[in-house]
């Protein structure tokens, strides 16, 4: 019956769910229809397939023989839709009913939807891929941004520009999420002005469906229509309105859509107002007192910090508490005091602003953060919370994040894995028996597929490089430059990443004639590719971005430091599939986890990074390079400056060197070696799949759990 449907409704089916974007199979058959078009399509099949009619469709496909191929990848979506025998039907049965809701400001899936910024979102959508690869009973809660987060455009001044496109969301695999009576959910949320009023729109991940809020309707002023149009845009008063919609708006879409969570996920304090809502959700619907309902709702909430970062918790005025949040507290029965108590350190104290970080650690039993470090670093934040505990009894734990394996993971990787690892490795690739096979790959045959990634990268970066000058109106020459910029033979450091100071892009140019005598060596050379993008309104990040793109425009720097605009999903899949080292040097311990070096692992990428966020456990001497020994200062110039010296000499003693040191046949036998490590000791860790197993664990499962066994 299936093979009845036609190639054109099969197609269309897969498009509309999110599983393609991890098929690298799916992805080559969208590719193969469009093989030149396809990157400017910015790899969305949806738009792709509305330029076909059936007929078109039909005799493309008999062109380029893809027949057996969509029909293979749509009989291979439906047995994974339908299949039965996952991790979490055995572990995380008592969620059946009652699902997880995973609620977060961002949501980076696929380049094609671009409603993420950085980290936090590219988290948020591998979590929930891997909650639909494990079968975790879960759904997603976000925002809708029409706008989404910008595009960047570098001007030949080195300054960025940001550019909105459009979500148009018939070009988007994006429908309303319905009510039992087939009418897309809207829900309001009062204010001391008037009510905001959203709908609800449907993606599917996999098996996990994603809603997402979007406050433009009619029936709201501009001025609100507009409120959900940017990420991470506006001022403190338009945050407020994006929290209130995310939080509250978002448990009343679940509860109209038929959803009755088991535990509510809380992912930074931009969604906590959630838990205030579900506290009202029982009074009203259960009779509940606050303080039972408060206690119950706990019970149900995990909060899990991403930041030790000042700018990543929102600290809200009275005023606006009580204009937004005030018509809630009152439904609680709670006065001003009352209800701005919850966000304080210190209930008493009036001068104190609303938190939302504080919130979420009061109004949740089960908190952590990103990494052990992290762990060491959030307690220490937070500790005045609770004043009657020692440091290291405070209720934060960590769940060390990871990344998806299907979706950074390199295909040829994958087939090298097919051969040396169990059968069905890719259902248990978060677990470290899975990988003891590793060490049976042929060195010759790793070193092999990983110079055709890289090749694949540089080529990329090339052909960017030269659009990027077409704009600026450059000369042939100077096209024709850029068309062989970058060497497949010598050394290649990559680094992307959001241009946040603390991140510290430009700690490799703090000496500049070491700079230039590393990259300048004939014999052991080293280049490097930078991209990232800075907040719209952080100058001081777009300062950094210009002095990077004023060095690659410099001799002896020019075409050995390249600068590549947009960082994105797409651009950061080249980046972690092609890099021999990924580069990370954030100020310690600003970088709670960090995840994009974690992508690099299972790719064959090695980590040279300063001992902060997942490095800090991960290091082991010998599966990648440390920068410094984790020693800190109170002054950040004195810490920039030493591990700036670090950064200079583990490249100059351990990198460099290792990568050159080859035998007869031209291998880096003992590169090789630390390849094989960093995947067999860190691919499993840095996993995704092993990071959901350790929520549903640690925090899912108890927090259900808690909700059953009421107390008497
Ligand atoms: C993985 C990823 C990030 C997170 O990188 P960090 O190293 O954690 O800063 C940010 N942006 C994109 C596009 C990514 O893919």
């Amino acid at each position: 019956m299936a093979e009845q449907k036609s190639l054109h409704r099969k197609l269309s089916e897969l498009s509309s769910n999110l599983w393609w974007s991890w098929q690298p199979e799916v992805s080559e058959i969208f590719r193969q229809l469009e093989p030149t078009r396809w990157s400017e399509l910015m790899h969305n099949p949806v738009v792709l397939l509305k330029e076909y009619t059936e007929e078109r469709l039909e005799q493309r496909a008999t062109e380029m023989a893809l027949h057996s191929r969509i029909h293979a990848a749509y009989r291979r979506w439906n047995k994974y839709m339908e299949s039965a025998e996952t991790w979490g039907q055995t572990h995380a049965d008592l969620l059946a009913f009652k699902p997880v809701a995973y609620f977060s400001a961002e949501f980076g899936i696929h380049e094609s939807l671009p409603i993420y910024s950085g980290g936090l979102g590219v988290l948020a959508g591998d979590h929930l891929k891997s909650s639909s690869d494990l079968g975790i009973p879960l759904v997603g809660v976000g925002l809708f941004y029409r706008e989404g987060y910008f595009s960047q455009n570098i001007d030949d001044n080195g300054w960025q520009k940001e550019i909105y496109n459009e979500n148009v969301i018939s070009e988007l695999p994006i429908k309303p999420a319905c009510d039992k009576s087939g009418q897309q959910v809207e829900i309001s949320v009062e204010t001391r002005w008037g009510a905001i009023f959203a709908r609800v729109w449907h993606i599917q991940v996999g098996r996990i469906p994603l809603y997402l809020l979007d406050t433009n309707v009619e029936k709201n002023s501009d001025e609100i229509r507009n409120l959900t149009s940017r990420l991470y845009g506006g001022d403190h008063r338009t945050r407020i309105r994006q929290e209130i919609v995310l939080g509250i708006g978002g448990v009343r879409a679940l509860a109209k859509l038929g959803i009755e969570p088991s535990v509510i996920h809380l992912n930074e304090g931009h969604s906590a107002f959630a838990a205030l809502d579900v506290i009202r959700q029982k009074m009203h619907d259960d009779g509940m007192s606050f303080n039972d309902a408060l206690r119950e709702t706990a019970a149900m909430s995990v909060f899990t910090t991403h930041t030790p970062v000042p700018a990543g918790h929102d600290r809200f005025g009275g005023d606006l508490i009580n204009e937004h949040v005030g018509p809630l507290g009152d439904q609680l029965g709670l006065n001003y005091d009352g209800l701005m108590g919850l966000g304080r350190v210190n209930p008493q104290d009036h001068g104190e602003p609303f938190t939302m970080t504080v919130l979420a650690f009061k109004l949740s039993r089960h908190a952590n953060a990103v990494s052990s470090l992290h762990g060491v670093v959030s307690r220490r934040m937070w500790a005045s919370l609770w004043p009657w505990q020692s440091e290291d009894e405070l209720p934060i734990g960590h769940i060390t994040n990871g990344v998806h394996m299907g979706t950074w993971l390199a295909p040829q990787m994958r087939s090298i894995y097919d051969r040396v690892l169990p059968e069905k490795w890719y259902t248990r690739s978060g677990e470290p028996d899975t990988w003891a096979g590793v060490k049976n790959i042929i060195p010759s045959e790793l070193w092999e597929t990983h110079q055709t990634q890289k090749h694949r990268l540089i080529v990329y970066a090339r052909s960017r490089l030269v659009k990027q000058a077409k704009r600026y109106g450059a000369s042939q020459d100077e096209i024709d430059a850029l068309s062989k910029v970058l060497d497949p033979f010598a050394l290649l450091v990559g680094f992307a990443r959001r241009f946040a100071p603390y991140k510290r892009a430009d700690l490799l140019l703090r000496d500049l004639d070491v700079l230039a005598e590393l990259i300048t060596n004939t014999k052991q050379p080293v280049q490097f590719v930078f991209a990232g993008k800075s907040h719209p309104a952080d100058d001081h990040g777009k300062a950094i971005l210009q002095r990077i793109h004023r060095i690659t425009q410099q001799e002896p720097f020019k075409g050995r430091i390249v600068l590549l605009e947009d960082y994105d999903i797409n651009l950061g899949r080249h980046l972690v599939q092609g890099v021999d080292v990924w580069l990370n040097n954030p100020r310690r311990p600003l970088e709670a986890s960090g995840t994009s070096g974690q992508k690099v692992i299972l790719n064959g990428g090695l980590n040279c990074s300063i001992l902060d966020g997942w490095w800090a456990e991960a290091f082991d001497g010998k599966n990648g390079f440390a920068i410094g020994s984790g020693r800190t200062h109170v002054n950040s110039d004195i810490q920039d400056d030493r591990d700036a010296e670090y950064l200079r000499n583990v490249l100059r003693n351990e990198v460099i060197p290792l990568y050159y040191d080859r035998d007869a046949d031209d291998l880096p036998l003992e590169w090789i070696n630390r390849m094989k490590r960093s995947i067999r000791t860190l691919g499993w860790r840095f996993n995704a799949d092993r990071q959901v197993m350790d929520y549903v664990r640690h925090t899912y499962v108890p927090s259900a759990g808690g909700l059953s066994c009421k107390m008497p």
